[in-house]
Order: C-alpha cells, then sequence, then structure tokens
C-alpha cells in the first residue's frame, strides 16, 4: 500500500479544514502552542512506515495518556479492576460528572477523566515508584528513553483543575479513591503532561496492534485478550461523546486527547497517529478527524 502518498495527498485535501476550531486554553500551558500545526505518521507491523509534516514533533497527549494508564492498571488487577470502573460507553464529555453521581461514585469508563483519576489512585497504590514506573512504561513501550512529562503543563493545569477536583471529590465521597485527593490529582495530570511525536505514537500503539506478539514493557505484561480488550474499550469509549461518530466515519479502535492528538489501531495492521491543535466542540482534533476519515476511506482497508 502506498501509504506515503495517500497521506500526502490527504493532507492537500483537508486544507480548508485548516483554520476550523480553536485548541484547548482551560489549560493555559496548551493555549501557547502554535494551533496551525499538523503531523501524521503510520506505521505497520510489517515495518512499513510514513509520516508528514511535523510527525516528528512532540505535544502534549493529554488523555491519550489514559490507554497507558489501562494497559498498566490491567495488568496489576486484572478483572477485578472493573469492580471500581465500568467499561461502558458514556455518551458524556471526557470530564462530566453526570454519571458519576448517579451511579455512585462507579466511572462509566477508563476513559473518561473520573475513570482515570481512579486509575491514577490504583497506580499510586500499587507501584513502587508511580512517576518514573509509568514514564518508564511509556518509554518501553514506544522504545525511546527521552519520552517525559511536561510539569509545567501538569502544574498549569493543576492550578485551573476545578472540575477534576470536583471529580476527585465525588469519588472520595463513594470510597473510591484510597490515596489523598491531593496526590492523585497531581498524579493525574502530570501523567496527561507526557510529550510525544506522532511517530513515537503510533510506534507505541503497534504493541495494541500487533496483540498476537508479546505484550512485555518495563515489567508490565498483558495477555492477548487483555490487549484486544484495551483495544475494544478504544472503539466504544475513545472519542467520549463522539465515539459513535468515530466508529461510523473512521471505523477504528482509537483514543483521543485535547492536545490534539489523535492515534488509531487497525488490529493485526497498523497504528496510525495524527495531531493538529484546533479541536472541535467535543474536544477532538477537526484536521485529525478529517485525515483519518479520508485515510479509512482511501486504503479501502476496514475492520468493518
Ligand atoms: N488533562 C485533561 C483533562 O483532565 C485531559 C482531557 C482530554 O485530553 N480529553 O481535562
Amino acid at each position: 500500500m502506498e501509504y506515503q502518498q495517500i497521506i500526502e495527498s490527504i493532507y492537500q485535501t483537508i486544507q480548508p479544514y485548516a483554520k476550523e476550531g480553536q485548541q484547548a486554553t482551560y489549560i493555559p500551558e496548551l493555549a501557547k502552542v502554535d494551533p496551525d500545526q499538523f503531523g501524521m505518521c503510520i506505521h505497520t507491523i510489517y515495518g512499513e512506515t510514513a509520516a508528514i509534516e511535523k510527525a516528528d514533533t512532540r505535544f502534549s497527549i493529554q488523555s491519550i495518556s489514559k490507554v497507558f494508564s489501562l494497559a498498566i492498571c490491567l495488568s496489576i488487577k486484572g478483572d477485578e479492576l472493573w469492580t471500581r470502573i465500568g467499561k461502558e460507553p458514556s455518551g458524556t464529555a471526557f470530564n462530566s460528572l453526570l454519571h458519576l453521581e448517579l451511579e455512585k461514585g462507579k466511572p462509566r469508563n477508563p476513559f473518561l477523566n473520573s475513570g482515570a483519576i481512579v486509575m491514577a489512585d490504583i497506580l499510586l497504590s500499587e507501584l513502587a515508584n508511580p512517576e518514573e514506573d509509568f514514564l518508564r512504561f511509556v518509554r518501553a513501550v514506544a522504545g525511546n528513553d527521552t519520552i517525559d512529562y511536561n510539569r509545567e503543563v501538569a502544574a498549569s493545569e493543576r492550578e485551573n483543575g476545578y472540575l477534576n477536583a470536583a471529580i476527585a471529590n465525588l469519588l472520595k465521597y463513594h470510597n473510591n479513591i484510597d490515596n489523598d485527593i491531593e496526590s492523585v490529582l497531581k498524579f493525574y495530570f502530570l501523567m496527561c503532561s507526557v510529550e510525544m511525536s506522532c511517530r513515537e505514537l503510533s510506534l507505541a500503539f503497534l504493541a495494541f496492534a500487533n496483540h498476537r506478539r508479546k505484550f512485555d514493557y518495563a515489567d508490565i505484561q498483558l495477555t492477548s485478550s487483555q490487549v484486544k480488550r484495551i483495544n475494544a474499550i478504544m472503539q466504544t469509549c475513545g472519542f467520549y461523546d463522539e465515539a459513535g461518530e468515530f466508529s461510523y466515519l473512521v471505523g477504528l479502535p482509537g483514543k483521543s486527547g485535547v492536545g490534539g492528538g489523535i492515534v488509531a489501531i487497525y488490529p493485526l495492521l497498523y497504528s496510525v497517529a495524527v495531531w493538529s491543535p484546533r479541536l472541535n466542540a467535543k474536544g477532538n482534533s477537526v484536521m485529525g478527524l478529517k485525515a483519518l476519515e479520508l485515510f479509512t476511506s482511501e486504503t479501502k482497508e476496514s475492520i468493518f
């Protein structure tokens, strides 16, 4: 498949959308990023790769980090994880409190902020050195030791994270957080602040695309079934209240973040990452969504 040619032509086709949407400003540090950037990179499990534009520029992965947290939590807790977090799509925004009150502090799924805050609590309790161990895992799965947190972004979000603080308080009230709220939120924001490029993300997600290869990175092991199940949750919950739309238009399991990144996988074939900071009203990258929609249309490869 001529992936390079395909993504170059897609980049031309999506130019009319270049100024649509706005970058996230509720995290003041993210408002400083130049919104008019775009990168895309694909890796196949057979070693083919294609990349365009800012594929090597690092950006804030934000909620994409929730896939890494889920991998670690599932490897440590196994199915017991589902006693504290559900695995149903929510149809609500990433930072919603709606179901959390009705469902007595059990987040609908691990990719909502509420679910990821519970995972941050689990990781704080279970990992010997949470900050180091999380980063060690991300570096191992991406095969790159220079990947790091951006502590300014984390601090900037913490100073303005009123909604996430409300979520954490509600979780604590319902006994779904063991550690103190301040440490849990601090660690949650830190995980969101990891910076990676499209090339690094697509390489990292090959580990999820290829569930037949042994998943064993920095002492985190998953079975083939566990990897497939993480992909199932990406399919149903990866885009919050736009998960149905993403399934309909793109048709792949994936995960987005408010830094403007989206990563999607085609099981047993490829992993693709795209980045552009301007977001739609649901917090997903406008150019990123368009590029992936065209990518799965033009390659005519589909999991359906
Ligand atoms: N850190 C962000 C938040 O908690 C992550 C949200 C996202 O990327 N969708 O609001």
